[in-house]
């Protein structure tokens, strides 16, 4: 077997060619990537049926997913503007002389991506992160979810195919498995490592950061970890639209087993009868959903032993649960409330559980929902359910909403998560690492990357990106305007 400092060493040397290839040859490669997953469908989302416990019509989805998040990468290396090309031209009559400086975007090297145990796909070995990593021009070494290491080891016979038939250096991505503790940690204390992506647990993120921060040069570590995604509902529309909300909110919470990282955890309201005749409707749709297998052991001890945890705290009543007894390995849905004063004073409230489970907190008043708005950690979504009274009358909450996650979302669920140019799935800490970027959509290239000015250069010292000539006709910011001219001097 390799050692992980041979695969750092190959990951190094493979930086060093592929981070000069062109953008239109890296978007031929994750075009490549593409076609040998979809070549090998069928294969795939048989052995992550077999692995993950998720629906074939789930998995089929989420390759469909995987293949064009590879093509939006694809797309955006084409088109080329996300270098962020920016010009300054030189001022040889300012006193002092003004020099020419020109600045874009470049990858900022090896990286270690950690597949997530709840996307076998699409965040994993051809997932999100390898794929952004990838159209940065970064190298790519994956440590596979040991929960469905034979999905990862199939995807990537898939990447080595494409590596191969487009003519990227070998090495460009490798795939490793084992252990987190032992081969992750090697991976990220690395000194040729550069970076890191990660989706899992909050325990396993804050790890990854520390093995970071004991590094004599420490590196970004992007993790996604906990959240609640708090939904605020608000009293005109649970008046008005109760049924509606039950039924949506029903599917939300236990969709796929509640194993999404914006399942809905915590529901907030005012209390009124309105609300009681949600939670009663909310009740009566909970009771229907069958308990579904859950992607490993591991997840579901943990969402067993998070539920028994949450269910002995002081104040937590059922609302409602799966009605059918769950086998083992299977999570029942289960719903339950507590008022805002309870979840005030018990931190543990507001703790992820794993799994299809979601806390109303009734609130006395307008004052105590803000108080617990202000209390909440960083979160990747918190949504609005309101009509336009609601809007009206609760602006203030509404307002401290804003400050709480990376997207806010109006009259929808925040399961399902748009993969395009706008997408923000990210937020505050303890959501992400670091709440300026997403890893969902395509500016999650952004965590792969590092500003670069060259000062003086010669027009063909210049990469493309910079060139008087603007050869790959980009836009780009010359002399504090947006352009996509020529540069008729320099
Ligand atoms: P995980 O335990 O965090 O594992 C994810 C990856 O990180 C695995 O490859 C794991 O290695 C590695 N890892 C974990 N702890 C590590 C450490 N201390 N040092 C180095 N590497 C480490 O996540 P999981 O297996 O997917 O699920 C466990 C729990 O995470 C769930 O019950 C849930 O609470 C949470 N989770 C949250 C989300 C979310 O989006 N919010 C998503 C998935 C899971 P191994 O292969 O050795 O385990």
């Amino acid at each position: 077997m390799m050692t992980i400092h041979s695969v750092a060493e190959n990951a190094l040397a493979a930086f060093q060619s592929y981070k000069k290839t062109s953008p239109v040859q890296r978007a031929a490669f994750l075009e490549a990537i593409g076609t040998e997953l979809e070549a090998q469908r069928e294969v795939l989302v048989n052995i992550a049926h077999q692995e993950s416990n998720l629906p074939l019509a789930r998995l089929n989805g989420e390759l469909h997913r995987t293949i064009n998040q590879a093509k939006l990468f694809a797309n955006l290396l084409k088109e080329g503007s996300w270098v962020e090309a920016t010009i300054d031209t030189e001022d040889l009559q300012r006193v002092p002389a003004k020099p020419d400086t020109r600045k874009m975007l470049v990858p900022i090297g090896p990286v270690v991506v950690f597949g997530a145990s709840n996307f076998p796909f699409a965040f994993s070995t051809a997932g999100g992160d390898t794929v952004s990593a990838l159209a940065s021009g970064s190298t790519v070494i994956v440590k596979g979810h040991s929960a469905h290491a034979q999905t990862s080891s199939q995807v990537f016979t898939a990447v080595e195919k494409a590596i191969l038939s487009t003519g990227m250096p070998s090495h460009t991505v490798q795939h490793l498995l084992g252990s987190g503790r032992t081969v992750g940690k090697e991976l990220v204390t690395h000194p040729y490592v550069t970076g890191v992506g990660f989706t899992g647990s909050f325990s396993g993120g804050k790890s990854l950061v520390e093995y970071s921060q004991q590094r004599e040069s420490p590196i970004p570590v992007f993790a996604e970890m906990s959240s609640i995604n708090p939904v605020v509902l608000f009293p005109d529309t649970l008046e008005k639209n109760a049924a509606e909300l039950a039924k949506n909110y029903a599917g939300s919470i236990t969709l796929g087993a509640g194993q999404f990282c914006t399942n809905p955890g915590i529901l907030l309201a005012l209390q009124s009868d309105a609300l009681n005749n949600f939670l009663s409707l909310l009740q009566g749709e909970i009771t229907k959903v069958a308990p579904q297998k859950m992607l490993h052991t591991g997840i579901y001890d943990s969402y067993l032993g998070s539920l028994e945890k949450v269910l002995s705290k002081k104040g937590l009543q059922v609302v409602g649960k799966s009605a059918t007894a769950a086998n083992t390995g299977e999570a029942a849905a289960l719903v339950a409330s507590v008022s805002g004063e309870e979840f005030l004073s018990n931190p543990h409230f507001a703790e992820e559980v794993f799994g299809p489970y979601s806390l109303c907190v009734i609130c006395k008043d307008r004052q105590q929902l803000a108080d617990i708005l202000r209390s909440l950690k960083g979160q990747l979504t918190t949504t609005i359910m309101a009509t336009a009274t609601d809007l009206q009358a609760y602006a203030e909450l509404i307002e401290l909403q804003q400050s709480l996650a990376g997207r806010i979302i109006l009259n929808n669920v925040p399961t399902g998560v748009e993969v395009n140019a706008s997408m923000v799935h990210g937020g505050p800490y303890p959501a992400t690492t670091d709440a300026r970027f997403t890893s969902v959509g395509s500016s999650a290239i952004k965590r792969w990357v590092r500003p670069l000015c060259l000062q003086n250069f010669t027009d063909a010292m210049l990469p493309d990106a910079l060139k008087n000539g603007n050869p790959l006709n980009i836009w780009r910011t010359v002399n504090n305007g947006l352009t996509k001219d020529k540069i008729a001097f320099g």
